[in-house]
Formats: C-alpha cells, sequence, structure tokens
C-alpha cells in the first residue's frame, strides 16, 4: 500500500479501479497480460516498432528534402535508439517474462532511459531526454491508436489519474462513471478543484509523479477530505473509507433537513447564500440545497469544451434557462472571465498568463465578443431579477468603459424595440488589489460588489492558484488577505452597497465565522456546501463571531489562523471538522 499526499480540492471519498492517462493523453491499461496472450502481445510491440519506424522515417526524408541532410540526421537518430536491439531484448524480456502489458513495458523502460539522461549534467545530453519521450509517445500512439476520447466514452465506474485535466475536461468528465480523480500537477485555487467540487467529484491534485506507479484496473483510493491518494490499500484501509464514504452520505443527509430553514444566526440576523454555477443544469443544485439565488454564474465555459464561439442566441437560452428556473430569486451573471487557466489559445501561448490579456481585458479587447454577450444578458434580463456583473476589474476606467459599452448596447435595443431591464443591477468583482486600494471610488460606481477570494489571494501573495509548488503559500486567510477583505466590507459598508465573497473562501465552514464578524452577510458558494454553511450560520451569534474576527485579525499567519479557527468550530460543530 502507498499513500501519496496532495492538495484536497473537492470533498468526499472514492474506491474504485484506476484509469490511467499518462501525459500526453493516452489511457496506459492494465500491467500485467495473461500468460497465453504474450506471444500475441509480443507481435503487437513488433508492429507498432515497424509503425512507428516508417513515420520517423517519413519524417527524416521530408526534412531531410526541405531543410538540408544535417537537419534530418535528428531523426536518424531516433530510428537508431527506436531499433536498438539492446532496447527490443529488454522489453520482449519484459513482456515474455513479467508478463507485462507492451505500453506497460515501453513507458517503463523508456522514462528509465529518459531519466539517466536527465540526471546527467550535461545540457545537451539532458535534453536527449525528451527525444527519449518522443519515441515513447510515438510508440503508445501506435499500440493504443486512440487518445483522451475514451474520457467521455466509460462503461463502467473508474477513478481518473492523470498528469493533469485541464477545466473544461474536467468538465466534461462522465458524472456517472468517474467517481473521483487524481491528477500529478495543479493547485488549490484551479478552475479544475473548482468545478470538481461543482460536479461533486472527490478530487486531489498536486499529488507529485506517481503515474509510474499504478496501472489501469488497479483499485485505488481519492480522500478529497484529507488530500490523500492511496495506491494499492489493503483490506483494512478500503473497509475503513467504504465506512467513511457511508458516514458522508448520512451526515449529508443530516444536513439536508435544513433545507427549508431560513440561513439565519440564532441571533436572528438573515443571511443570503447564493449558489457558485458554470453550467445551466447546476441550477437544480442550487434549488435543492434551497438557495436564495445564483452569486456567480462564471459564464465563460459557455466558450470551454465548445468547438465553435457561442452566438448570442447560444449565449441567450442559457441565461433564460437560468434566471426562469431560478423562479424570481437573484441570479448574478459574470461576463466572461477568460484566459489563464481557463484558456484561450493566446493564453497558452503567452508567459504570465493571469497577468495578460485575460477576463474582462479581454472582453474590452474583443468587442464583438462583449457585445453580443451583453446583448443576451440584457435581454433575459426581461424576464427575471438578472443581475451583471464585470470580472477583474483592475481600474476605474476599465469599469467606466465596461459600462460605457453596456448603455451602448442599451441604446440598439432601444433603437430594435427589444425588451430588457433598464434600471439593470451592475456591479464588478473585486479580485486585485489595485481595486481594494480603490475601493471608496469603486463602489460610487456599482451597485454591488463581489470579493473573488481566489484570485485575490493569487494576485496579493504573488502566488499561482493553480501551482502546487506554492499552494503552501496560497491561502486565502493569510493576514495580508484578510486586511484586503476587511477593507472591501468596510467601504461598501460605509456606502451601503451590498457585498459578497463568492471565492472558495466562502464556501469553507471553517471560516464562515470569521466572514461573518467581519461583517459579511452573502456568501456565494459550490451548491454542494449551503447546507453546510446554513448549519454553522444558524448555530452561531453575531458578536461571538465579531470576537473571533477581532482575534484573528491580530494574528501574524495563516497557520495560526487556521488552527485557531478550526478549534473554534470544533466548539460549536465538531461533526464539522474533519
Ligand atoms: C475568484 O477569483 O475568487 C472568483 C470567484 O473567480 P474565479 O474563481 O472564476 O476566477
Ligand atoms: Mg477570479
Amino acid at each position: 500500500m502507498q499513500k501519496l499526499q496532495g492538495i484536497a480540492v473537492s470533498p468526499g471519498v472514492a474506491v474504485g479501479e484506476a484509469l490511467v492517462m499518462d501525459n500526453e493523453g493516452f489511457r496506459i491499461p492494465r500491467r500485467f497480460v495473461a500468460r497465453d496472450a504474450v506471444e500475441h502481445e509480443l507481435e503487437r510491440l513488433e508492429a507498432a516498432i515497424r509503425a512507428a519506424g516508417e513515420e520517423i522515417d517519413g519524417n527524416r526524408q521530408a526534412i531531410s528534402r526541405e531543410l538540408g541532410e544535417q537537419y534530418g540526421a535528428v531523426f536518424s537518430a531516433h530510428l537508431q535508439m527506436l531499433r536498438d536491439p539492446n532496447l527490443r531484448a529488454e522489453l520482449e524480456s519484459m513482456i515474455r517474462e513479467r508478463h507485462y502489458s507492451p505500453e506497460y513495458a515501453v513507458s517503463r523502460a523508456l522514462r528509465r532511459y529518459a531519466k539517466v539522461f536527465q540526471a546527467i549534467e550535461s545540457s545537451y545530453l539532458a535534453e536527449r531526454a525528451n527525444d527519449i519521450y518522443d519515441i515513447e509517445k510515438r510508440l503508445l500512439r501506435n499500440l493504443l491508436g486512440r487518445n483522451r476520447e475514451e474520457l467521455a466514452q466509460l462503461i463502467s465506474p473508474v477513478i481518473v489519474l492523470a498528469r493533469n485535466l485541464t477545466p473544461s475536461e474536467t468538465a466534461n468528465l462522465n458524472r456517472k462513471f468517474v467517481r473521483g480523480f487524481a491528477t500529478e500537477i495543479g493547485g488549490p485555487g484551479s478552475h479544475t478543484a473548482i468545478v470538481a467540487e461543482g460536479l461533486e467529484i472527490p478530487a486531489v491534485v498536486g499529488v507529485g509523479e506517481f503515474l509510474t506507479d499504478v496501472s489501469g484496473g488497479d483499485v485505488v483510493i481519492i480522500d478529497g477530505d484529507h488530500g490523500l491518494v492511496i495506491l494499492q490499500p489493503d483490506e483494512e484501509t478500503i473497509a475503513h473509507y467504504r465506512h467513511e464514504a457511508e458516514q458522508n452520505i448520512s451526515r449529508a443527509a443530516r444536513l439536508e433537513t435544513l433545507r427549508e430553514l431560513p440561513a439565519e444566526t440564532a441571533d436572528g440576523v438573515r443571511i443570503e447564500l447564493l449558489g457558485n454555477i458554470e453550467f445551466p443544469h447546476e441550477v437544480s443544485h442550487c434549488m435543492a440545497r434551497g438557495s436564495d439565488g445564483i452569486g456567480l454564474y462564471r459564464t465563460e465555459f459557455l466558450y470551454l469544451g465548445s468547438a465553435c464561439e457561442p452566438d448570442e442566441e447560444v449565449h441567450y437560452s442559457a441565461y433564460a434557462r437560468v434566471t426562469e428556473e431560478m423562479a424570481g430569486r437573484p441570479v448574478v451573471i459574470r461576463t466572461c472571465d477568460l484566459g489563464a487557466d481557463k484558456d484561450t489559445h493566446d493564453a497558452v501561448t503567452t508567459p504570465n498568463p493571469a497577468l495578460g490579456l485575460r477576463s474582462i481585458r479581454l472582453s474590452l479587447k474583443n468587442l464583438p465578443l462583449f457585445r453580443t454577450q451583453l446583448r443576451a444578458v440584457l435581454r433575459a434580463s426581461a424576464l427575471g431579477d438578472l443581475r451583471l456583473m464585470f470580472p477583474l476589474i483592475t481600474t476605474l476606467l476599465e469599469l467606466r468603459q465596461a459600462k460605457m459599452v453596456l448603455a451602448d448596447v442599451m441604446e440598439d435595443l432601444d433603437d430594435e424595440g427589444v425588451a430588457f431591464n433598464r434600471e439593470l443591477s451592475v456591479g464588478m468583482m473585486v479580485e486585485v488589489p489595485a481595486a481594494v486600494l480603490m475601493i471608496d471610488h469603486f463602489v460610487d460606481e456599482v451597485d454591488f460588489v463581489s470579493i473573488g477570494t481566489n484570485d485575490l489571494t493569487q494576485y496579493t501573495l504573488a502566488a499561482d492558484r493553480s501551482n502546487k509548488d506554492v499552494a503552501g503559500l496560497y491561502s486565502s486567510v493569510d493576514p495580508a488577505v484578510l486586511r484586503l477583505i476587511q477593507m472591501a466590507i468596510a467601504a461598501a459598508d460605509r456606502k451601503s452597497v451590498p457585498v459578497n465573497v463568492c471565492g472558495q473562501m466562502s464556501g469553507n465552514s471553517l471560516y464562515t465565522m470569521l466572514l461573518l464578524g467581519m461583517g459579511l452577510r452573502r456568501f456565494s458558494v459550490t451548491p454542494s456546501v449551503i447546507p453546510e454553511i446554513k448549519k454553522v450560520c444558524r448555530t452561531v451569534k453575531i458578536p461571538h463571531c465579531q470576537q473571533v474576527a477581532q482575534r484573528v485579525m491580530t494574528m501574524e499567519n495563516s497557520r495560526d489562523i487556521k488552527s485557531y479557527l478550526r478549534e473554534e468550530l470544533k466548539k460549536i460543530l465538531p461533526e464539522l471538522v474533519l
């Protein structure tokens, strides 16, 4: 049994068979083959080597013709490696004697060679490791002949283990069969993590390299509460986790009984609990949990995973559906927040995408895209209590420019005689430190603000929310981040501008008392955690929360703050502290 520690990003536990995706999205099947299949597997390997050799030779000839013999020579070296008799003998013995599948043998042998090259202190030789990976990929492609598409064609329950999953790949996971997932890279605030929570799939990211230690079909456990991945678990551990899964179900059922009760503190202060969604169908999750509305609709998911750019009708039908299904409750539509880890072509190819042309910056640079979305939002505003929010606002000029485009689109709709809500409430995300520092000006120009603690944390601490290597630094209860949150809440309160927190922090019950004590009365969270947050709200009194917040604001680091808040929560609701 092997226990690996990663970053817990989506709660719950899952026990099941592994589906292993390698770096290139290839599915690595079972490690072993049956004794009587060995000859057939050797033939498959032979055919794959032959086909890969023909491909490489084809490349060599084409490049030599176009650029000259010396460039084609790179491929001659690849051919030599591929056809090396020692390699062939090693692969054959792995298949014949250890009964490894050809795919597993190829990955294992070639990665071992690559590691040897990487360890050599010569940059020239270290770079040759890439040539070896290239040969590995080519052989796997020929052996498997299919790729990641398979994730969409599952027929039995699996636990997906992958190098990485993008937010749109995660969004497209088949909820019926994918019971959990773990990735080698990824950080605590990534959108992959957020989508996993929305889908209610237990997930662990940032585990570090482990895919070579596991093969398809092995039993694995994902512990999304503690960030653990357990390979080859023993019977006792499996039994423990099966019991844990049952307990989670009964705890969720107990909390479900709160559904019809208001989110009101024990001393009678009404709290608004809103849901965060990425897709229209998540409205049903919000309604089932008794949410007071939608506090954040991440509309960029209309673009992610879709082959073509959504037109006005695609936007409109999504917004109309959400607004109508929420039946009069407020729905905050955030304009497109593409870029950074919610990739666009530019973001992937540009260095520092989180500091680049993302979010509102992208919308203001691409006015046809922005106007199309605004037209759809305005049209849907005639159907219910729909509100509009701009993401990643950094300067006042940016906000004014966005509002000017909105006014212009309103004029067009007026001219066309199209109905919309002229009094549409317009707000902004506060998720860049610059916006907090200028918050007293911003609150004069918006109807509401929503604090995006995911980005605010990343930009305040200069720690990429998607990078596991700085996950220890990335904390929304770092004292520096808390000071900014406090400033934003205080400025909004002074001007009686409604303020919400829609970053992941507000869905963590460990932080509910703190946020209430800081003056927050609106939380926008992943729908599945609404009952838990409501439970905390209904248990506490505001003066006690204020004392907790005052104490926290005197503390110097996030580790102490977290352990203090854990103790405080344990005193009132021990069952929520895992
Ligand atoms: C945030 O940054 O806190 C936020 C809610 O937006 P997103 O996670 O979509 O960037
Ligand atoms: Mg954000």
